[in-house]
């Protein structure tokens, strides 16, 4: 049986580590494109203008959706390749959230150039994984672009995390849980995972991990982030979020907890919530699609509501939908392809339609038991 386990090659997590970009890329380039959240652009880029010596024609900077959508998709990283190819550059820099790496490793991998991911929030799982999300430019799902490698170099700067609005580090603990809740059906179903093979023991070990350092030090986390502070559980926590998270969904599986955040962003009013907010709704309906023992959806609700994390569809801006429209969802979270297909139980849009349903009606249900502890 064929096992295959993926990561990046170098993985750097430690408060100011982004000064030392340029130490990077000289190792994997001459001249680096740097794509840049534009939120964060104006701090960021003195940073690196910093850690280049100051010298601005050392690289070639781009901001996130300044000449295409804010999205990733197939237009922004086409533009990205073409300025960069202009501008003699011969790797990639993504600065920022998902989207931006994303949209860098995409650029990357069709350049066959080095990447280098440098997450500036704890919030997804871009930052180490051989996998671009394609969206439509209009913000709806469209394809996993599956990458030959996993970025050359990782720079996780503490600093800048801790830094960044609460709610986005937040949303990265549910998207980390997802990782252990996800391999245990798809690893239980013994489907391959994003690399083509078998999972490993690491990769195991790695999900339970997750699922170990976010129950055990993500409260305490939380209120860190709440306050910018860096503390040995923070530490931990955006360890679990961005490697422990990045490396373990793709070497195990992803499931019904994705699939189902991949069908919300089908409903517009999903779109102002981020992506670990709707797969933490999208981990209760795998829950309910499961059906766990009651005392794993209580813990798990439990952990959402103490952080304020959406464990319903009207907190996630979907309090009026209709059941068309959720119909609609479970159809869409049941296409041909999607991870849900990895689940141990047979799945059919009814299926997921009902699962989709209970899990709102446990979700507020938990919700009258306990109350956001960070408010
Ligand atoms: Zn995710």
């Amino acid at each position: 049986m064929k096992k295959i386990f993926g990561s990046p090659s170098r993985y750097i997590q430690g408060m100011g580590v982004l000064k030392e970009l340029s130490k990077y890329t000289a190792i994997h380039g001459s001249k680096p494109a740097i794509l840049v959240d534009p939120d964060i652009a104006e701090d960021i880029l003195k940073i690196v203008k910093e850690s280049f010596g100051g010298d601005e024609s050392k690289y070639y900077v781009e901001i996130l959706g300044k000449d295409s959508p804010r999205i990733c998709c197939e237009e922004t990283f086409n533009l990205l390749r073409k300025n960069a190819k202009a501008n003699g550059c011969d790797l990639y820099v993504g600065i920022g959230g998902g989207t931006s790496l994303d949209v860098a490793k995409a650029a990357a991998h069709f350049d066959k150039a080095p990447m280098i991911s440098c997450p500036t929030i704890s919030a997804t799982d871009a930052p180490c994984s051989a996998l671009s999300v394609i969206y439509h430019p209009d913000g709806v799902w469209d394809y996993h672009l599956f990458l030959d490698k996993n970025p050359n170099v990782v720079l996780v700067d503490e600093d800048i995390i801790v830094h960044a609005p609460l709610r986005y580090n937040l949303a990265g603990m549910p998207d980390a849980l997802s990782t252990y809740y996800e391999a245990a059906t798809a690893n239980a179903a013994n489907v391959d995972n994003f690399l083509g093979g078998k999972h490993t023991v690491v990769s195991q070990t790695i999900a339970d991990l997750c699922y170990e350092t976010i129950y055990e030090y993500g409260e305490q986390a939380a209120f860190a982030f709440k306050a910018h502070a860096v503390t040995p559980a923070v530490e931990k926590v955006v360890e679990a979020s961005t490697l422990l998270s990045g490396v373990g969904f793709e070497s195990n599986q992803s499931a019904a907890s994705h699939a189902i955040q991949n069908a919300m962003t089908a409903i517009p009013a999903s779109h102002d919530y981020f992506h670990g907010e709707k797969v933490a709704f999208g981990i209760l309906g795998q829950l309910a699609l499961e059906s766990w023992e009651d005392e794993e959806i209580e813990k798990f609700c439990r952990f959402c509501i103490h952080l304020g994390l959406p464990v319903t569809l009207e907190e996630l801006g979907m309090a009026d939908l209709s059941d068309e429209d959720v119909m609609k969802m479970a159809t869409l979270a049941c296409k041909e392809g999607e991870t849900i297909h990895n689940t141990v139980v047979p799945v059919t849009p009814r299926v997921v339609f009902d699962a989709i349903k209970t899990a709102d009606q446990l979700g507020h249900y938990y919700r009258t038991k306990y109350e956001n502890i960070l408010n």
